[in-house]
């Protein structure tokens, strides 16, 4: 009887083995975290499938800053002029605020031919306000003449998949609301049959008086149930104290969880316990960055694994 429990006991271990060596699908190299301020660490995530070089740059607010610091902490081995050039395969902007772009901008003259993929209402700002002869120059391929041709533009149109070039991946963009009618895009990426979704700037439902959060709640909702969606990253740039007739499209501890409750409604309570939410784009004007993560920390009914990223090191999906 003592050996055929010792067996049972062993069949255990190994049945659980698979479980604990699952391996990760993708990589995040956060290049900038935060939601202002600070120019040297602005909104960009470089992701890549675990085995591959071939990253995209999902914004760029702070791009060689945040390679440096990536270089600094062991992620990468070369220079950051290498990484900029052969490692960043395409980049993707939620929106054209300068948080969120103007890492791209200041590199352009350092920076290899590649894609910039957004929607066309923000390759309209590149093109009329920042890849300009009197802003900068024209280092992309439409606008003002001469055009540099380092950029190519690429638009995307809301909810269909496309692939990314010279990468494994494809992205399925969303609309989002960020100040009503200002437009930000979310980004779904998928590697084989896993996925991560991003989100840019957004404000909640509730105060933009809009659905586009709820539409992309529905929308994933399937691949969370099934496992399929990794992780989420998304902002909470000001804390609760914030007034809400001054949040200018973004997310306070309370809303972020009426959104997760909304979320919940279409996969359930469970589906959520210990899944990974990356916290972007915080605002660090005084103490609020710790007042943030507090808020989020105490009410955190249904145990999500709350992450808050730090430029540099390298997270795992
Ligand atoms: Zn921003
Ligand atoms: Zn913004």
């Amino acid at each position: 009887m003592k050996r055929i429990l010792s067996y049972f006991i062993l069949f255990l271990v190994f049945a659980s083995w698979p479980l604990k060596a699952q391996e990760n699908t993708f990589k995040v190299i956060p290049l900038g975290v935060k939601g202002g301020l600070d120019e040297s660490n602005l909104s960009a995530y470089l992701l890549a499938p675990t085995a591959s070089k071939n990253y995209i740059c999902l914004d760029a607010g702070t791009v060689y800053a945040g390679i440096a610091k990536a270089i600094s902490n062991g992620v990468f081995s070369k220079s950051p002029e290498y990484i900029l050039k052969n490692n960043i395969k395409a980049y993707l902007i939620s929106h054209a605020h300068l948080d969120h772009v103007s890492g791209l901008i200041i590199n352009a003259p350092a920076d290899s031919p590649k894609d910039i993929y957004s929607s066309q209402y923000v390759i309209n700002v590149f093109k009329n306000n920042y890849f300009t002869w009197q802003s900068w120059a024209n280092f992309a391929n439409e606008g003002e003449k001469p055009q540099l041709n380092t950029y190519h533009y690429k638009v995307l149109e809301t909810q269909k998949e496309v692939a990314l070039k010279n990468t494994e991946l494809y992205i399925r963009p969303f609309t989002l609301s960020h100040s009503n009618p200002y437009k930000s895009l979310a980004f779904l990426i998928r590697f084989r049959n896993s996925y991560i979704l991003y989100l840019g700037d957004t404000g909640s439902d509730k105060i933009e008086k809009s659905d586009k959060l709820d539409r992309l709640w529905k929308a994933v909702s399937p691949l969370i149930k099934t496992k399929q969606l990794k992780a989420i990253f998304i902002e909470v740039s000001f804390p609760n104290s914030q007034s809400n007739t001054k949040l200018f499209g973004h997310l306070k501890p309370s809303l972020f969880y009426d959104e997760i409750n909304a979320l919940a409604k279409y996969t359930g309570i469970q589906a959520l316990n210990n899944f990974p939410i990356i916290i972007t784009h915080r605002k660090p004007h005084k103490n609020n960055e710790a007042i943030i993560k507090e808020e989020l920390l105490e009410n955190n009914k249904l145990k999500l694994n709350l992450i808050f990223p730090k430029q540099g090191e390298l997270l795992k999906f």
